[in-house]
């Protein structure tokens, strides 16, 4: 990887890219790649008794500490959470923020996921991503010369594992538990709505896939389309 490229993640909600891809992201970044992580909504639904309105700059302040540790640019598209749609005028704020990051690579969700926001989250960051190369296409700024390799997180569902590539990440393993950690509000609002650990969880996840692979810890992604024979990832 001797050419640096702009790696995006894109998480409908703030939260999913720290647990997806936290620690490759962390390794493109320590490697002197331009990380870029996009948050499609404001998460301001995922709290039993703050008030949205109140959440949203909350997580927003979560998100923005996420990505300083390690780095990382923030695109914060402000979407309600939950109403994140597969539609024209959302398409194009995809478009026109994939034009603006303009990645060689993208992670972001497995289309058939358990959140609606997240399967439009993936299917929006799938199909902006050829047409933000189409210059009749108009948005706010110009088209993107290349379309980016998407690889698609494994967060436990049903993806086709046959295809999938590893990422040893227990060198920064500190990196991502701290990337989680700063979404404070989120780990009390799983604690207290599904009964979930959310960072012990995480790290059992990323331990199974560890043993997969033979190392301590490990993220798994699934590439689709635009594929070529060079690996990208660290
Ligand atoms: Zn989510």
């Amino acid at each position: 990887m001797a050419e640096k490229l702009r790696v995006l993640a894109v998480g409908a909600h703030p939260d999913d890219i720290e647990i997806g891809c936290g620690g490759t992201l962390a390794r493109f970044a320590l490697a002197g790649h331009h990380v870029m992580m996009c948050y499609a909504t404001n998460g301001d639904k995922g709290h039993l008794e703050i008030p949205p309105a109140e959440l949203a700059v909350i997580r927003e302040r979560e998100a923005r500490a996420a990505a300083a540790v390690i780095g990382a640019e923030v695109f914060w598209m402000g979407f309600p959470d939950g109403e994140l749609f597969y539609d024209r005028q959302t398409r194009e704020a995809f478009i026109d923020m994939l034009r603006q990051a303009r990645p060689d690579i993208i992670f972001t969700h497995w289309p058939e996921a358990y959140h609606p926001d997240h399967v439009a989250a993936g299917q929006l960051a799938f199909s902006a991503n050829y047409i933000a190369t189409v210059p009749h296409i108009r948005t706010a700024h110009p088209a993107s010369d290349h379309p980016a390799r998407i690889y698609y997180m494994d967060v436990a569902h049903d993806v086709r594992v046959e295809a999938a590539e590893y990422v040893d990440i227990t060198e920064v393993y500190e990196m991502k538990r701290k990337m989680l950690a700063a979404h404070e509000s989120q780990l009390e609002w799983l604690r207290e709505h599904d009964g979930v650990d959310v960072l012990a969880r995480m790290e059992a996840r990323d331990r199974a896939l560890g043993q997969l692979c033979g190392v301590m810890y490990a993220e798994r992604f699934v590439p689709r389309g635009f594929r070529s024979a060079q690996r990208l990832l660290p």
